[in-house]
């Protein structure tokens, strides 16, 4: 298909090409009651995820002392930020009523960023589905911290492609229980990425090219050993559902913080997107959670507008970022994905009410802003999700349709999700203060 026929098809990707910010709407969204039976994956499958992740929490707490206060439960803080709501509202004109959070998932313990949501979950769940086949499993999950163990484990190995933080993920925990672990990079993963899992004996293969071409190589190669499994970022449920957790806990955090969330309070999610599996696990669990009162929103950047294009044509994983002259690169490297989950997007279609697109640039002074008005750090990619709050008032036609106008927007909850950061380098966050 040429691009003149994929424009037939979507209208917004004739200024999706040209690399302009664009918010799209999506017409396709539905009540979540119509959505819920017919999705791939259900409550009871969060339910699940969950339970796993507090069998192994006494393992993590063991292995991750940083984990302890929480008992080896792997959770991030909400936090108001006030004075970036300020900052946005006065440098940007975005208007923002209502409070301003942010979800820290950049400062998630063991891997700092979004990925140790899923990334772990899926090493965690492949480990005790050999434990349980092998017979070394009899109900307490500290065995898992023994030597004899970490020996069992080292038959196995562990491939996935990353554009950085998904290496880190699997490649901490993969380490953490003794399989070996290789990771296929993209030519966008940045230096300090590569350095780091090499220093926690991570193999790190780099490729010369996107995202996709590292994920088939990975693929191909886990596929010729029989010990070895093979973390797909494109197909995996396990790594959406282990995003998905977030929802239930967030749930907790705002009713500590005080934070309604009904008819009258709307709330509204941005999340910064890549292939979609995190942005898509966690608008799914948010969904379950509170229905038709949250509003999720994807952010990606101009150049690599996967997920959009995906959705906003219906042809997924059928059509990439360069088949409409975008060159796929950014420096929001956890956002370099030129061509979305079909999984993800076919999940989540009538779940999302839109997809944002941001500059490089504009990530930068998000950056700098946030550094500035509450002295914390973030990374480029984790900046995108700024985006979806200063340029929610330009969704009009959503904003109406929902009666989201007058008292009723005054009084909403805005999540920035901040996906990653707390492991960049001190050199690397001088470079971003300043570029
Ligand atoms: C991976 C990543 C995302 C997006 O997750 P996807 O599953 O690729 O959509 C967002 N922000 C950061 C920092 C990431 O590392």
């Amino acid at each position: 298909m040429n691009v003149e026929e994929i424009i037939k098809k979507a209208s917004v990707v004739a200024r999706v090409r040209a690399a302009e910010e664009v918010v799209w709407e999506n017409p396709g969204v539905r009540p979540f009651e119509e959505v819920k039976g017919t999705l791939p994956l259900s409550a009871a499958d969060i339910d699940d995820a969950e339970a796993r992740l507090a069998r192994f929490a006494p393992f993590i707490a063991k292995k991750f002392p940083e984990t302890a206060p929480l008992h080896g439960i792997i959770e991030s803080p909400l936090t108001e930020i006030g004075g970036m709501k300020s900052f946005l509202n006065d440098s940007f004109g975005a208007d923002i009523t209502g409070r301003l959070l942010l979800k820290q998932d950049s400062h998630l313990a063991v891997s700092g960023s979004v990925k140790a949501r899923g990334g772990i979950y899926e090493v965690l769940k492949h480990t005790e589905d050999l434990a349980l086949e092998n017979g070394l499993l009899h109900g307490d999950y500290t065995v898992f911290d023994s030597d004899a163990s970490r020996e069992f484990f080292g038959k196995y190995a562990i491939h996935v492609g990353s554009t950085g933080n998904l290496g880190l993920s699997i490649g901490i925990m993969g380490a953490a229980v003794g399989y070996r672990t290789t990771v296929h990079m993209s030519s966008d993963a940045k230096a300090w990425k590569k350095k780091l899992l090499r220093e926690r004996g991570v193999t790190v293969v780099e490729y010369d090219s996107d995202y996709s071409l590292a994920v088939q190589e990975g693929r191909k190669l886990a596929a010729e050993d029989p010990f070895s499994y093979f973390v797909d970022d494109e197909n995996s449920t396990a790594l959406f559902l282990g995003y998905a957790v977030a929802a239930r806990r967030l749930k907790k955090q705002l009713a500590e913080k005080g934070i309604v969330v009904d008819a009258s309070h709307p709330l509204f999610a941005y999340l910064p997107c890549g292939v979609g599996g995190a942005p898509g696990g966690i608008a799914f669990g948010l969904k379950h959670e509170f229905g038709d009162h949250v509003f999720c929103f994807f952010v990606e950047p101009t150049q690599a507008p996967c997920m959009l294009l995906g959705m906003a044509t219906g042809l997924h994983n059928e059509i990439c970022v360069q088949d409409v002259g975008l060159t796929g690169r950014t420096e929001a490297d956890g956002l370099a994905v030129g061509r979305p989950s079909k999984f993800v997007g076919k999940t989540v279609e009538k779940l999302v009410s839109g997809v944002l697109t941001v500059s490089d640039e504009k990530l930068y002074d998000y950056l700098r802003g946030l550094l500035d008005s509450e002295n914390i750090f973030i990374e480029p990619s984790a900046c995108a999700a700024f985006q979806g709050a200063v340029k929610l008032r330009q969704a009009s036609g959503f904003l109406a349709s929902n009666g989201l106008t007058g008292e009723r927007l005054a009084a909403a909850g805005h999540i920035v999700w901040a996906t990653g950061g707390s492991m960049v380098p001190e050199e690397e966050r001088e470079i971003a203060r300043t570029k």
